[in-house]
């Protein structure tokens, strides 16, 4: 079977012709890289990925996890696959180079996970849990805390999680019970029980590193009275020593529906009255330290839920161009016509192309939520970078949700195309589909992300930051417009763009009235338009960038030579391929989109109205 999980092509088109990331060069931070440099690293991420980390995907699902005496042993072919990803130096890519990073622009690191999340994101996660964490402790530790964690969680020697959630504090993160008390030494004693920890517990790394949300005994209640702490597994010394085991204990691992590799832990803090924490920033500003991290996740679960859809669509592209079913549809009735590829029916190639506009517009999204972590880490002055941290943060609970769902919708229909066959354990898409599930569950709901996209960041800045992000779409419908071919494209979007811009007046106004329910009952409705408008933007600008390509290509050829270089030529093929994807996006799809925003205007109230017995007894 091919291993497939991302198209090399379209990430270079991306990266190179799209968003131009030979530019970042000329700044200073990334000046010792050029697009050799860029495409070597690539290139060894897709080697890695395709001989070693895939490989242990099915393996990692199929021999899962073994719980014993309160210790948890990963797949065996994790260790081999995590020791030559440690030692290739591949954990903390955009980390600064002293650090035991490699100081790459987020564009690029965008590029090699689009190879590591796609071959095994599960094994994956095990090197982020260090690096997220990292960061925090970076951004808001301690020089003694960053001497004593930072590089051995960046280099992977050490792993991280993130330890939030509770029984009765799920979404509610304020109503965790976890407490703290602080000792003579300045440690404090931590006390609590944790659940759904990923990485909680494993025997991959030698230490593991918990930044624990917990409340200072008779601190405020809710978020504004809880405090984070660092709580290594095994003690850390002074001198960076390991010391004695802390008391942290694993209770059990879940038995979930997918992501069988990955640990999914309950965490006993303190059963024995021993457990040591170090306070990470100030008291009670816990939640601001770990919203850096919970941002930062938000951003990889989408790509999760990108790169899986990325790896399905092209397995189902692979199967729908061997496997043979039915006659050409002009040669139905035809007993003996010859049985055809079935990427030859219309209704497959509607599935395909459903598929590929989701795929390519969210590879755009994704990188485009990558370059302005890089922007804002080149900006020259403080307004531009609050320009780019204000659109990423508009940005992030939509990137989030919308490429987990419809991440999991392509995965679906990539079953679909597989037919029987795609709902057996014998083709890689039924797990991949199983995989992805969750990824519009943790790291905040897509509900919950809905709830901030029009509560927090629609009304940012008065508003200023959603026009922002009109004025860049509008920027490249107006580039559109330079080819002939794309104006009506370019009108089409430009006329969904005022429609969101209507919508989210009108839907942010009633947030604020009495009839605020029925605002927030249509906040995932807009979310998911607002995530569709952000497609046909990205696929309209592809098209703009392909369409210029296109004609040096084609230039002075007749009719039937332009014809048939495009079908005979892989480059031609490609950019009319950009085309025809956003053609089909918006005049195929956007359509709906318009219908949905019709209807959260028309704001029809029967969800809040409906009374709670009429729901069924
Ligand atoms: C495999 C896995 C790995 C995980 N990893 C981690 C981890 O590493 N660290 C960690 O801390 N947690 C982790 N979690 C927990 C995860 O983040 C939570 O499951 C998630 O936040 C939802 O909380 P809950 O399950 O309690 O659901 P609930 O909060 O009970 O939500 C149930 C439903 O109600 C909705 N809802 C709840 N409150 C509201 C509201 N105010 N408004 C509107 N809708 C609402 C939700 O959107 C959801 O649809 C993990 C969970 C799983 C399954």
């Amino acid at each position: 079977m091919a291993q497939l999980i991302a198209d090399r092509r379209d990430i270079d088109f991306v990266l190179y012709e799209q968003f131009d990331a030979e530019a970042l060069c000329r700044h200073a931070n990334f000046s010792d890289f050029n697009r050799k440099t860029f495409n070597m690293i690539i290139d060894e991420a897709r080697q890695l990925a395709i001989k070693e980390i895939l490989p242990t995907l099915a393996e990692g699902d199929r021999d899962g996890l073994v719980f014993e005496d309160g210790q948890v042993r990963v797949p065996e072919c994790f260790h081999r696959s995590y020791k030559l990803f440690v030692d290739g130096e591949w954990n903390a890519l955009t980390a600064e180079p002293e650090l035991g990073g490699q100081g790459l622009p987020c564009l690029v690191a965008q590029a090699v996970s689009d190879y590591q999340l796609g071959a095994n994101y599960a094994f994956s996660l095990f090197g982020f849990s260090g690096v997220g964490a990292g960061e925090m402790i970076e951004i808001f530790g301690t020089e003694e805390q960053k001497n004593l964690f930072l590089k051995k969680m960046y280099t992977g020697q050490w792993s991280g999680t993130m330890v939030l959630t509770e029984p009765e504090a799920g979404s509610d993160v304020g109503a965790l019970v976890t407490s703290a008390r602080k000792l003579p030494d300045g440690t404090y004693s931590i006390t609590g029980n944790k659940i759904f920890i990923t990485c909680g517990e494993h025997d991959l790394t030698e230490n593991i590193i918990h930044p624990v949300l917990a409340r200072i005994e008779g601190a405020p209640a809710g978020t504004r009275g809880i405090s984070l702490f660092i709580v290594p597994k095994k003690w850390v010394n002074a001198d960076g020593s390991l010391g004695e085991p802390n008391d942290v204990v694993c209770t059990g691992i879940e038995e979930k529906m997918g992501i069988h590799a990955s640990p999914t832990c309950s965490l006993s803090f303190g059963g024995k009255g021993q457990c040591r924490g170090l306070l990470l920033g100030e008291e009670n500003r816990g939640m601001k330290v770990m919203f850096h991290m919970m941002n930062a996740a938000r951003l990889l679960v989408g790509a999760i839920g990108f790169t899986s859809a990325s790896a399905a669509y092209l397995y189902a592209l692979n199967y729908a161009r061997e496997r043979k079913q039915g006659r050409d549809l002009e040669k139905t009735f035809e007993a003996d016509a010859p049985q055809v590829p079935i990427i030859r029916h219309p209704d497959v190639r509607r599935m395909l192309m459903w598929m590929k506009a989701h795929v390519d517009g969210m590879r755009s999204f994704i990188y485009y939520g990558a370059l302005l972590l890089d922007r804002i880490k080149c900006s020259e002055t403080p307004e531009d970078q609050a320009y780019h941290q204000g659109l990423l943060d508009l940005l992030t609970p939509v990137l989030k949700a919308y490429c987990t769902d419809r991440g999991f919708e392509v995965c679906s229909e990539a079953v679909q195309v597989y037919g029987g066959y795609g709902y057996t354990r014998e083709y890689p898409v039924e797990q991949l589909m199983r995989d992805v599930r969750i990824a519009a569950i943790y790291e905040g709901t897509n509900g919950i992300q809905a709830m901030d996209l029009l509560g927090r960041k629609l009304g940012m800045e008065k508003g200023q930051v959603f026009m922002n992000f009109m004025g860049e779409v509008s920027r490249v419908i107006q580039s559109a417009r330079a080819f002939e071919g794309l104006s009506e494209l370019a009108d089409k979007t430009e006329q969904a763009l005022n429609r969101l811009g209507e919508t989210a007046l009108h839907l942010g106004q009633t947030a604020m009235s009495e009839n605020f329910r029925t605002a927030f009952a249509h906040a995932t409705p807009f979310q998911e338009v607002m995530g569709d408008v952000i497609m046909a933007w990205m696929l309209l600008w592809r098209a703009s960038v392909a369409a210029g390509s296109l004609e040096k290509l084609l230039a002075g050829l007749d009719e039937d030579a332009r014809r048939k270089k495009i079908d005979t030529h892989k480059g031609a093929a490609f950019y009319h391929g950009q085309i025809q994807t956003a053609t089909y996006f918006i005049n195929s799809l956007l359509p709906v989109t318009q219908g949905k925003m019709d209807a959260i205007m028309a704001a029809d109230p029967s969800v809040v109205t409906m009374p709670e017995a009429a729901f069924g007894s």
